[in-house]
This record gives structure tokens, sequence and C-alpha cells, in this order.
């Protein structure tokens, strides 16, 4: 593990972060590119730039080539995975060979945040019976939505210090890939259903936190709980009947 996913592309890109989460740098081809001052962009035969998607918004970065330095901002999703250059920055012509790279710090927090989010998922889940219902995150921020009608008066400081336990007690945190058929027998699948996966999607990839949460997951996660460090709940915010709303930070240990 990880396997190897033929839908691991992306148009005509091999996106090499699903099976590599840890991968910052690799080689790549420029396959496309345009200059064009309005929406300059470049599409690579490989890359481990995480596109954005499922709340993690994308990895920033930088290719290199020809003694110059082109910095990633973002990405645009459509038929081609297009990574956007830094508008000061020059477009390597197609054909050009790069040596692509991440931006660890970015990414790496990235990693702890969605990690401890799903954290926060099943802990949630399992002391309270809640069901997600939406979230979103910045690089050590996050909040997530829960359906949840009454809540403790130390509703805050429980869910903190549990989050911390799972995080102390070192889970593993496995990606995997199963037919759809076996993915969705799975319980915790089928109630995570903010993650709808799309019909012609064949096989799904699982990330699971060893006996507290399982979801259906294409983002990028820490290997074990214990790398999350440590999770703070800033605040709980009531939004409505029976709409709690969490907002996480990620500290160092
Ligand atoms: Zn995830």
């Amino acid at each position: 593990m990880p396997e190897t996913d033929p839908d691991d592309r992306h148009g005509r890109t091999h996106r090499l972060e699903l099976a590599d989460q840890s991968l910052r740098a690799w080689d790549a081809s420029v396959v496309d590119s345009t200059a064009a001052p309005d929406e300059p962009g470049i599409v690579l035969d490989r890359s481990a730039f995480y596109p954005g998607g499922g709340g993690q918004p994308p990895d920033h970065g930088v290719l290199l080539w020809g003694g110059v330095q082109t910095r990633i901002v973002g990405v645009r999703k459509g038929d081609d995975l297009v990574l956007v250059p830094h508008e000061e920055d020059p477009v390597p012509p197609p054909g050009t060979r790069v040596r692509g790279a991440v931006e660890d710090a970015r990414r790496s927090m990235l990693m702890r945040t969605h990690s401890g989010l799903h954290l926060l998922c099943g802990v949630v889940f399992r002391d309270y019976g809640a069901l997600v219902t939406g979230g979103n995150m910045e690089p050590g921020t996050a909040r997530m939505d829960f359906g949840l009608d009454q809540v403790p008066p130390d509703f805050k400081a429980q869910v903190e210090q549990a989050c911390n336990v799972e995080v102390a007690a070192d889970r593993r945190i496995e990606v995997s890939l199963l037919p759809r058929s076996e993915a969705f027998a799975i319980p915790d699948i089928v109630r995570t259903a903010t993650n709808l996966v799309p019909p012609e999607v064949e096989l799904v990839r699982i990330v699971d936190i060893a006996g507290l949460d399982t979801q259906a997951d294409g983002g990028t996660h820490v290997a074990s709980t214990r790398q999350v460090g440590r999770l703070e709940v800033a605040k709980v915010e009531s939004k409505g009947r029976g709409f709690r709303r969490v907002r996480l930070r990620v500290t160092d240990p």
C-alpha cells in the first residue's frame, strides 16, 4: 500500500500525491502551457500538487527549469489540471523538463489540519452521535459543522480533551482503494453522506483512522494521529436549531 489506481489521472496529468502523500519534489514535462496574461497556466505530465477539493485548499510550490523559478499559486480544474503561475514569473513552454516542488510547510500543515478534522468527526460521532454537515480548512485552522441538537455545557472542553486523547493514542491513518460495492458496505462510509462519490468511480479511496473514523476521501493526510500535533477547540458556535459549528486550531505539541 498504497496501491496504484488507474484513476490517479486528471486529464493529461498523472496525480502523484494520491499514491504518495509524502512526495515533495519530482521531475516532469510540460505538456501544455499558455502565457496569456489574463489566464496563464501550465499542464504537467506528472504532478504532486494537490489541486484542492473536499475542503482542502490547493498546494503552493515551484517549478524549476532552465535556471529560473516559476512559483505555483493555485490550480484551475477543468478537463486538465492547470497549474496557475505567479503573475510575475515566466511560463515554461510545452516540452520543457521541469523539477516540481510542493511548499512543504503549507502542505504538511494542511495534512495535519485535514487529519485533525477526521479525528474531530470521529470523536463527535462516537461521543455524541452527530453527523457532519459541512466543513472547511486553511493551514492550521478549520471549521466543521455538525447536526447536533443538545450539547452539554462543557462540550467544548470535552471534545478538545477527547481529540487529544486520540492524538496521543497514535492511531494509524491508512489510505486504501476498495471496489465501490465493498466501500459502500462499510457503515461509516454511508454515514459520512456529505462525501458523495460520483457513480462512475469504480475504485473508492478510503481514509481510515483505525478504530475511530472511516471516510471516502481524496485529500492528503498524515500517517498517524500523533503527527497531527495538538488540537484546540477554539470556539463552538450555535448557528440555529441543531446546527453547531466547531472551530479547530492545530498547534505544535
Ligand atoms: Zn480527509
